[in-house]
């Protein structure tokens, strides 16, 4: 039987939040019927408006706060657009900080069926902005000067802004260096509509620990006019810069870079450490966007390795290697797997530069690899998987299973997937002793969770 639905589209009600989903939204209910809505909080009560129903929930869009909770935190617009759509902003930092570990303490009940696993509270920042430490910001026009900023959610139309909560200072400046640079010069912002004009994004890195700047330049057209004032402007008003990039996109595209990469002025790449081990960053390369956090997760999965000096570890889903070579200063041997080539790449050559000679990397499906390396006889000591949203392959999960390290570290982006593996695992002869979440996106719903398993006895 259908059951029926008790809310209209376009009806305006009156509702109290009681929650908030994964992604931050406020969740209110009207006979058990769930309605999600963007920046209400739990206790809040609210007029919203009804923008679309299904037959289990609906969405709703916050028309009016009737009572607010004591967890609030009053943004004004000018402040809004400084946070650039983040989906947590209006909660205080400890509310969110609770908001994340809630959520993981619940997933792993309900999902993972784990009892007695210790979860440890969260992790978070001393000072939770200004933490990142990339930018890739979309370039437009206003009233004849250019303006950069953010899309506004569900479309194209850029929203100014000047200084991002969440960007380091020196990426902010950056971004507002090279759009005063373009907009004196009068060269035109590109248009998605026409798929005319010169400026995409404006492209920006900074190697925190070393205090080096790249600056990438994405346009339409090939060549970029009075390139060399744009250079030597640039240089002159951005003390930071090693590195000025020139990629060109001339495809109607949402994927930010082309192919065609060219460097204007300074080094390929520039360089950052977490922890003692250094990193070559280019243009393209992956690497982690909050290196503060970054180094206190890794740290947490290297205690949780228990290295001796002894053991072959393998790190499935390595990236750029980034946790691999942390491992490799206290492993005997570490073998990477990651299945995008470049990212190998760059594994390889960090390797190289930080003279680490006990890690080897391999391009692969880390299920594929990792399998056919045990059935021709390999094993390790320790496993450690670090895989995207949608979690491990369950032939990996089943490979690890025959394998039987004595240790597993799950490095997670994604409780759900999380608390869903250790499930597998834990049936296959694991437990699951500790879970760490580490907050490595403030203002965002993302949480990062590491987790400690060890072979059970007799298995
Ligand atoms: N450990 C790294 C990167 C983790 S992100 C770090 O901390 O920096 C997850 C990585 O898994 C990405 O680099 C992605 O390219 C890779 N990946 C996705 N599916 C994969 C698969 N089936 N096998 C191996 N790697 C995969």
């Amino acid at each position: 039987m259908k059951k029926t639905i008790p809310v209209k589209k376009n009806e305006y009600i009156e509702v109290t939040f009681e929650d908030l989903t994964h992604d931050g939204a406020g969740v209110a209910k009207v006979e058990g019927y769930p309605i999600f809505v963007a920046n209400a909080l739990p206790g809040e009560r609210a007029v919203i408006k009804v923008t679309k129903t299904n037959n289990g929930y609906a969405f709703g869009r916050l028309i009016e706060l009737l009572e607010k909770s004591p967890e609030r935190v009053d943004l004004s617009m000018e402040d809004q657009n400084r946070y650039g759509g983040c989906q947590i902003q209006h909660l205080s930092y400890k509310g969110q900080l609770a908001f994340k570990e809630k959520q993981v303490r619940e997933v792993m009940t309900r999902i993972g069926k784990l009892e007695d696993v210790m979860i440890h509270p969260i992790i978070g920042m001393e000072e939770p902005t200004h933490y990142r430490n990339k930018a890739q910001v979309p370039v437009g026009e206003k009233d004849g000067k250019l303006i950069a900023g953010f899309f506004k959610p569900r479309s194209h139309d850029i929203v100014e802004t000047k200084e991002s909560i969440i960007q380091h200072q020196v990426i902010n400046e950056a971004v507002q260096a090279v759009k005063e640079i373009f907009s004196d010069l009068h060269i035109p912002a590109y248009n998605e509509k026409t798929h005319k004009g010169v400026l995409r994004h404006i492209m920006a890195r900074y190697g925190k620990q070393t205090g080096e700047l790249m600056v990438v330049l994405v346009t339409r057209t090939d060549s970029i006019p009075f390139v060399e004032t744009v250079v030597k402007e640039i240089i002159a008003r951005l003390p930071h810069v090693k590195s000025i990039v020139h990629n060109v996109n001339s495809k109607k595209t949402n994927v930010i870079l082309g192919e065609k990469m060219n460097i204007l002025w300074g080094s390929e790449v520039i360089y950052d450490f977490i922890g003692d081990v250094k990193f070559a960053i280019s243009a393209k390369s992956f690497y982690q966007v909050n290196p503060d956090q970054t180094k206190v997760l890794y740290e947490k999965a290297l205690e949780y390795a228990g290295l001796t000096g002894k053991e072959t570890v393998i790190d499935a889903y390595c990236g750029i290697g980034t946790i691999s070579l942390f491992l490799a200063q206290k492993a005997k041997k570490v073998f990477g797997v990651e299945i995008v080539p470049e990212a190998i790449e760059d594994a390889r050559r960090n390797a190289q530069l930080n003279e680490i000679t006990n890690a080897e990397f391999a391009v692969g499906a880390a299920e594929t690899v990792i399998t056919d390396w045990y059935k021709e006889g390999n094993a390790a000591d320790v496993l450690v998987v670090d895989p995207p949203r949608k979690g491990c392959d369950e032939s990996l999960l089943n490979t690890i299973i025959d394998m039987k390290p004595k240790k597993v570290v799950y490095v997670s982006c994604n409780p759900g997937t999380l608390a869903r593996d250790l499930r597998i695992l834990e049936d296959g002869g694991y437990k699951t002793t500790d879970l760490q979440p580490v907050d490595m996106f403030p203002m965002t719903a993302h949480v990062e969770c590491v987790s400690q398993l060890i072979l059970k006895e007799g298995n």
